[in-house]
C-alpha cells in the first residue's frame, strides 16, 4: 500500500511501526457550531482510510479530538450567555448526531482538550526544562528557531516566516515566529491553575499532548484538512519532536478543500452548508459518494446540482443491486455452472483492480470507476439463466467493495421505497405549481419502471405491476 506523505511530498510504501497495527490521529472539530460539508469531507476521508485499512486486515486505533477550548469557543459562549463547557457539551452531542447519520464509525477515543490540561501542563514543563520554551508574564512560548527542522512538514522557510511575522510584532515574544503553548487567563475566561499562573492551553499543544498520550511518541498516521498543515501541524511536529527526540508521525495525510465558487467553504466566509441541512435533503450514502468520487488530494466543488448528479450516479449502482436481488428469486439453477467458473474469476478481477486503486493512496475516485465497470459487466452477463451462486457472488462483491466507503449498503427494498416516495413528493409539488409536464414525466418514468401511481382520497398510492 502506498500513501502520499506531506512530510516527504511523495508517495511512500506504507510500513506501520508494529506489523499489522495502525495508530492514527485526526484533528477533529472545534465544537462551537454544527459542522459543514467541508469539515465533513475531512471526516469522511479519515473514516474511509480507517475502514479501508481495517478491510486490508490492519488493527487500527483511531483517535480524533474535540477542540473544546479556544478563542472561537469563548466568543460564542459569551454571545450566547453560556459557559464554554456547556457549549462544548452541546456541540459534541450535535456532532455525534450528524456524524452517526453520515455513517462515520466512532473513533476509538474522542478526547477533549479540556480533559488533557494536566497532561498538557506536563508537556510544556518538559519543553521549558529542555530549553525549547520560555515564560513571559504568565504566557509560555515555544522557541521556534531552536527546532532546526522547523518548516519540514509544510515546506516553509524559517527566514521567510520571520520576515512575514515581523509585521505583527508581539513584544513579549523573543522572536516573532514563536508561538503560544500556554495563554495567561484574561478576565472572564475559563482557566486552569499552572506553574505559570492561571491560564489555558494553546491550540497546537493539545493535539501533541493527546496524540502522544493516547497513541505513543511516534504514531503511524496523522491526518487533517490541508489548511492545518501550517501552522497547526508544523507546530505539533516541533513541540512533539523537541520533547521526545523522536519522529512524531511517520505519514502525514492532508485532504483538500471543499470549495464553493472556487473559495474554501468556511464558517468565516459564511459560504457553508451544514452537514445537517444537506442530510435533510440527501441520503448519507449519496453525500459520501459525492465526497469520495474525487480523490482526497484534489479540491472539490460543492453545489446542489453536483449532489443531484451524485445521487443519480449512485442510483445506477443500486439498480444493479436491485436487479440482482430480483434475479435471486427468479433463477432456477442453484450451483455455479462450469461455464461460469471463468466468469467468477473475471468478477474477482474487479476486486483486485479495486484494491489496487485503493492501495494507491486511497484513490476512491478510480475505485468508484471500477465499481461502475463491475456493474456494467454484471448487467451484461448475469441474467435469468445464471446460477444462484454467481448472482449471490456478484451481489456480495458489490456490497463488500462498497462497504469500504460505507456506500451501497442499504437494502434495495428500502432504497426503492424511499426513491419512489421522494418522486411522488416531487410530482405533488409539480402539480401544486401547475407544472403538468413535469408531473406527467415523473408518472411516466415510474410507469416505465413498472410502478403505477393511484390518486386516492387518502393521497397517492403506488404499486408494482
Ligand atoms: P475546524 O472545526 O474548523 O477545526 O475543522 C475541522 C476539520 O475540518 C479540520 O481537519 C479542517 O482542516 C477541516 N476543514 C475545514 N474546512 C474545510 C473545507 N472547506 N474543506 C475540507 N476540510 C475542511
Ligand atoms: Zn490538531
Amino acid at each position: 500500500m502506498r500513501i502520499y506523505n506531506t512530510l516527504t511530498n511523495r508517495k511512500e510504501d506504507f510500513k506501520p511501526i508494529v506489523a499489522g497495527e495502525v495508530r492514527m490521529y485526526a484533528c477533529g472539530p472545534t465544537v462551537y457550531n454544527f459542522f459543514h460539508v467541508g469539515n465533513a469531507r475531512t471526516f469522511v476521508v479519515c473514516d474511509t482510510i480507517r475502514k479501508y485499512l481495517e478491510y486490508r486486515g490492519y488493527k487500527v486505533k483511531f483517535v480524533q479530538n474535540f477542540t473544546d477550548i479556544d478563542d472561537k469557543m469563548i466568543k460564542k459562549a459569551n454571545e450566547e450567555g453560556t459557559t464554554v463547557k456547556e457549549l462544548g457539551d452541546r456541540y459534541i452531542e450535535e456532532y455525534y448526531k450528524d456524524a452517526d447519520e453520515l455513517l462515520l464509525k466512532r473513533a476509538d477515543i474522542n478526547p477533549r482538550a479540556t480533559e488533557f490540561v494536566e497532561d498538557i501542563i506536563g508537556f510544556i514543563k518538559d519543553l521549558i526544562e529542555k530549553g525549547y520554551a520560555y515564560e513571559v508574564e504568565g504566557d509560555v512560548y515555544f522557541s521556534t528557531k531552536k527546532f532546526n527542522e522547523y518548516g519540514k512538514l509544510s515546506g516553509q522557510n524559517i527566514e521567510e516566516l520571520q520576515a512575514g511575522a515581523r509585521i505583527n510584532v508581539d513584544d513579549r515574544k523573543k522572536d516573532p515566529i514563536d508561538f503560544a503553548l500556554w495563554k495567561a487567563a484574561k478576565p472572564e475566561e475559563p482557566s486552569w491553575e499552572s506553574p505559570w499562573g492561571n491560564g489555558r492551553p494553546g491550540w497546537h499543544i493539545e493535539c501533541s499532548s493527546m496524540a502522544s498520550n493516547l497513541l505513543g511518541e511516534t504514531i503511524d498516521i496523522h491526518a487533517g484538512g490541508s489548511d492545518l498543515a501550517f501552522p497547526h501541524h508544523e507546530n505539533e511536529v516541533a513541540q512533539s519532536e523537541c520533547r521526545s527526540g523522536k519522529q512524531f508521525a511517520n505519514y502525514w495525510i492532508h485532504s483538500a478543500f471543499v470549495n464553493v465558487n472556487n473559495q474554501k467553504m468556511s464558517k468565516s466566509l459564511n459560504n457553508f452548508f451544514t452537514a445537517r441541512d444537506i442530510l435533510k435533503k440527501y441520503d448519507a450514502e449519496v453525500i459520501r459518494f459525492f465526497l469520495l468520487a474525487a480523490h482526497y488530494r484534489t479540491q472539490l466543488n460543492f453545489s446542489l446540482e453536483l449532489l443531484d448528479s451524485a445521487k443519480s450516479s449512485m442510483e445506477r449502482l443500486y439498480n444493479a443491486i436491485y436487479n440482482l436481488d430480483n434475479l435471486l428469486e427468479a433463477v432456477k439453477e442453484e450451483n455455479l455452472r462450469d461455464d461460469e467458473i471463468e466468469y467468477k474469476n473475471t468478477l474477482q478481477g474487479y476486486k483486485e483492480k479495486f484494491i489496487e486503486k485503493m492501495d494507491d493512496d486511497f484513490n476512491t475516485a478510480d475505485a468508484i470507476s471500477v465499481l461502475f465497470d463491475l456493474v456494467k459487466d454484471i448487467n451484461c452477463n448475469i441474467n435469468n439463466n445464471s446460477s444462484k451462486e454467481i448472482v449471490e457472488y456478484a451481489l456480495s462483491l458489490i456490497r463488500e467493495l462498497g462497504s469500504t466507503m460505507s456506500i451501497l449498503q442499504r437494502s434495495t427494498k428500502q432504497s426503492l421505497e424511499e426513491e419512489i416516495e421522494s418522486l411522488i413528493e416531487e410530482r405533488q409539488k409539480a402539480r401544486k405549481e401547475k407544472n403538468w409536464s413535469l408531473a406527467d414525466k415523473v408518472r411516466d418514468d415510474l410507469k416505465a419502471r413498472g410502478i403505477v401511481l393511484e390518486d386516492t382520497p387518502q393521497g397517492v398510492r403506488w404499486k408494482k405491476i
